[in-house]
């Protein structure tokens, strides 16, 4: 699972552009925020001792948002990992994630922060008043009470964050979509940053990538060894579980590499029918270590075993076309 914390003062555009980034990359988005409104609507113990907290400006205790956080990461499942939203707040809460990642084998893999001034969060958090009518949004007093608390409890993340060499900032001041823009193009440096050090292909990383390949519903995963988001080359490993579906398709463009690295997987190769024309069964004692599927070749792959491939096409990825999709008869 990745660890991504979006970080800035009150009104930055933490809310409004977490959605976006976690359906791009399949995050789970967690505001505690949101998670103690939900609890005051509801009336809960936890909402009513959290409520005048949050109405005075000031933040809750760190165990409340960390026992929410630690279940959700006991619970959710699914996703590649979580975008946190409004958490860690405080060096304590920053230190105990570390912890609790730690316990779990995961880390923080980045903080990225969304940058504006004092100025700037006023007048937003009075803008968003007449709008959401937040009760922490309405108040001369505890809008201050919170700007002070952010920059005495949650600023000094940041120095905490740049020693941990996992910072990168975005400035917030400009319109939505600039912002968002800068966001995306932020992350998707985040995606391809193992591209730019040594990549050993080891068992360890076997290991991390079959993890993560469990947890996802399509049972199967790639990973980049592109040079960055430009290259447009296509080289991945692949991790594949039996029972992951990839439709018969074929690539109008290019020969397709697939060496088996580990596991066994049937390659399939069909006719314009729809027929299955040769089967190939390989990796493990079959004495198959690859195929080179020809151009316009239609094909799939079934696994038997959780498999790892090295994939190489040329060109840049593009999902299949309607017309490079083939129904199969049996
Ligand atoms: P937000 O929606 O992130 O602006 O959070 C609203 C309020 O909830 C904050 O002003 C705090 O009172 C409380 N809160 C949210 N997250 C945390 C946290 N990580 N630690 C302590 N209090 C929090």
């Amino acid at each position: 699972m990745k660890h991504y914390i979006l970080f800035g003062p009150p009104g930055a555009g933490k809310g409004t552009h977490a959605g976006a980034i976690a359906a791009k990359y399949n995050l789970k988005h967690v505001s505690t925020g949101e998670l103690l409104r939900n609890e005051i609507a509801e009336g809960t113990e936890l909402g009513k001792m959290a409520k005048s907290l949050i109405e005075a400006g000031n933040l809750v205790p760190d165990y409340v948002v960390e026992g929410m956080i630690e279940h959700l990461f006991l619970t959710t499942k699914g996703v590649a990992g979580f975008l946190l939203d409004g958490f860690p707040r405080t060096l304590r809460q920053a230190e105990d994630l570390d912890r609790i990642l730690a316990e779990r084998g995961e880390k923080v893999n980045a903080v990225i922060s969304i940058m504006i001034s004092d100025k700037t969060i006023h007048a937003r958090l009075k803008h968003r008043a007449t709008i959401e009518g937040r009760a922490d949004d309405a108040n001369e007093d505890t809008i201050n009470n919170r700007i002070e608390t952010y920059h005495r409890q949650t600023e000094p993340l940041i120095t905490y964050y740049k020693g941990a060499g996992k910072y990168l900032e975005a400035p917030g001041e400009d319109g939505v979509e600039a912002v968002r823009e800068h966001l995306f193009d932020l992350f998707n440096g985040l995606d391809s940053t193992y591209t730019k050090q040594q990549v050993v292909i080891d068992d360890a990383l076997y290991r991390k990538l079959e993890e993560e390949a469990r947890d996802t519903p399509r049972l199967r995963m790639n990973y980049d060894l592109r040079n960055g988001e430009n290259d447009g080359s296509q080289r991945m490993l692949n991790v594949w579980l039996p029972g992951s579906k990839l439709v018969v398709h074929r690539h109008q463009n290019t020969n397709e590499t697939i060496l088996v690295l580990k596991g066994r997987m049937d390659v399939i190769l069909y006719n314009d029918d729809g027929h299955e024309t040769e089967r190939y069964h390989m990796g493990g004692d079959s004495g198959i270590h690859g195929i080179n599927v020809t151009k316009g070749c239609w094909h799939t792959v079934e696994a038997l075993d959780m498999t790892i491939t090295f994939t190489a096409k040329s060109g840049a990825w593009a999902t299949n076309a309607p017309e490079d999709i083939l129904e199969v008869k049996d």
